[in-house]
This record gives structure tokens, C-alpha cells and sequence, in this order.
């Protein structure tokens, strides 16, 4: 007999990665994770292994709207992950989506660069991720490099970064771990005025795929019906804890241990 409770489904909207390190697959990894199931539509395919992207391309908007399309209309969703989206008109795109999932979470990871630095689509594809899908985010989880590029402020301090886009969405995760300090500070600004410190050791090395891994596991843990700030923290555990058992199968970053 089939087991009639299912998983919660969460819709990723991400680009493929041919190494595996990073994009839907880190997605799907993650998301078996916290027990939930992936559903992952293809914004873009890349060209990359665990050094640098080398190039990518964006799928047409009737494909990316097809795919999604033919899974709200089959399967209740239960969380929205989005990650790299690679151009301005797929920002429209998106947002076409999530007219037809009103209420339901979404995690947006402002995907703009690769673990390596290679580019993944141009600054405007933040601003208009800032403009157009922060207002229907539940959270934003920039890195401070992706913070400052939002935010316009090259030099902003997480604090100073969380200022500029608050006004633009409701909770906002800015991640520590491109820094160089013993520590990473990771820090979730609310737009109720609170704020939240979470800080752990840092490990050595540089990893490929950190940040999908924890956009992933939250969405997982809001599709679970975990509340945010308890969310945040088990989606942080969780993806630190990858990060400690990462591997190196290629010649360059680490990718997370995400099973
Ligand atoms: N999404 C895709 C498709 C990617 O290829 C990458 C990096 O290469 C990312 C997202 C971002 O990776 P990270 O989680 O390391 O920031």
C-alpha cells in the first residue's frame, strides 16, 4: 500500500550544475534531507566544475513557465526555492509562477556568482530580484558579497546592507562565510525591527554549493511548518554540519555532504 501522508513538495527554480556541487542538485540533496520532496524546474544550465563556471545559458521563458506550470497543477506546494535565475526577463518569469502560489514560502537565494567567483548572471539580475520577488520572499539569504551588490553599498557592513533592503523584504539572512574571521557571523534581520546573531567556527577551505544547501534546507524546514528563526537555525546547523563531512572529488572546492 502506498503511504498516503507525502512529504511536503517544495519547487525549486535553480540552474543545473554539471558538477553536482551546487544548483538543483544541492537542492535536491538538501531537501531529502529535512525529509521533504524537490520538484525542480530548470532556470539555466551551466557549464562549470568545482573551480569556475566557464559558461551558462538561460532556458526560454515558455520552458521554465511549462515546467512549473505542469507541477502546481499536479502536486501541492508547500515552499518556493529559487536560486540562480541567470536573467532580468526570468525575474518576470518568476513572479508569473508565484501569482499562481499565493501564501506559500519562498526562499530566495540571490544567486549572482559561482562558488569560484565566475558570474551567473549580471548585477541587474539582483536589482530586479530586489525590486520585483523580495517583496514576495518570506527571506532573502545573500552571502555579505551578494549583500553588498544588492544593497549598492561595495563596502556596507552586513548591518548597513540589511538597512538598504529591509524596505524591500520582510526577513533578510545575510551569511558570514566569505569572510576571513576565526568566526562566521551570520545574521537575520527582521522587518519587525529584531535581529538575530548566529555564529559558529569557522571551517577551513572554500565550498561549492553552501549556499543552495541552505536556502534548500530552509525552504524544507518552512515547508515543514517550522517557524522562521527556528527554521533559520536548523537550516544553519545543518548546512555547517555538510560543510564539516564536505569532500573533494574535482580539483578545486569542497562540496558539501548533503546525505
Ligand atoms: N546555482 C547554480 C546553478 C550554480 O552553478 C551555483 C554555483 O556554481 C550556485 C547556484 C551558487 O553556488 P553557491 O551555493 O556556492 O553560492
Amino acid at each position: 500500500m502506498k503511504n498516503p501522508t507525502s512529504r511536503p513538495v517544495v519547487l525549486c527554480l535553480s540552474g543545473h550544475d554539471p558538477s553536482g556541487g551546487a544548483g538543483l542538485q544541492a537542492d535536491i540533496e538538501a531537501l531529502l534531507a529535512q525529509a521533504c520532496h524537490a520538484a525542480p524546474t530548470v532556470t539555466a544550465l551551466t557549464v562549470q566544475d568545482t573551480v569556475n563556471v566557464s559558461d551558462f545559458r538561460v532556458l526560454d521563458r515558455e520552458w521554465v513557465l511549462a515546467q512549473a506550470n505542469a507541477v502546481i497543477a499536479d502536486m501541492p506546494i508547500a515552499a518556493v526555492k529559487l536560486g540562480m535565475l541567470g536573467s532580468v526577463e526570468m525575474v518576470g518569469t518568476v513572479l508569473q509562477i508565484m501569482n499562481r502560489l499565493p501564501g506559500v514560502p519562498l526562499v530566495c537565494d540571490p544567486v549572482l556568482r559561482a562558488g569560484g567567483g565566475g558570474a551567473l548572471g549580471k548585477d541587474d539580475v539582483g536589482y530586479a530580484m530586489r525590486e520585483r520577488l523580495f517583496p514576495v520572499s518570506t527571506i532573502a539569504t545573500p552571502n555579505l558579497p551578494e549583500a553588498r551588490i544588492l544593497a549598492e553599498l561595495p563596502e556596507g557592513s552586513a548591518d548597513e546592507c540589511a538597512e538598504r533592503l529591509l524596505p524591500h523584504i520582510r526577513n533578510l539572512l545575510i551569511t558570514g562565510g566569505h569572510g576571513d574571521e576565526s568566526e562566521v557571523h551570520n545574521r537575520l534581520y527582521c522587518r519587525d525591527g529584531s535581529r538575530h546573531d548566529f555564529t559558529c567556527a569557522r571551517l577551513p577551505g572554500s565550498y561549492h554549493g553552501s549556499g543552495c544547501t541552505l536556502a534548500s534546507a530552509l525552504a524544507g524546514r518552512l515547508a515543514l511548518g517550522e517557524e522562521l528563526t527556528s527554521a533559520v537555525r536548523s537550516a544553519l546547523d545543518y548546512t555547517w554540519r555538510t560543510l564539516r563531512d564536505a569532500e573533494a572529488p574535482g580539483h578545486g572546492q569542497y562540496i558539501p555532504r548533503r546525505l
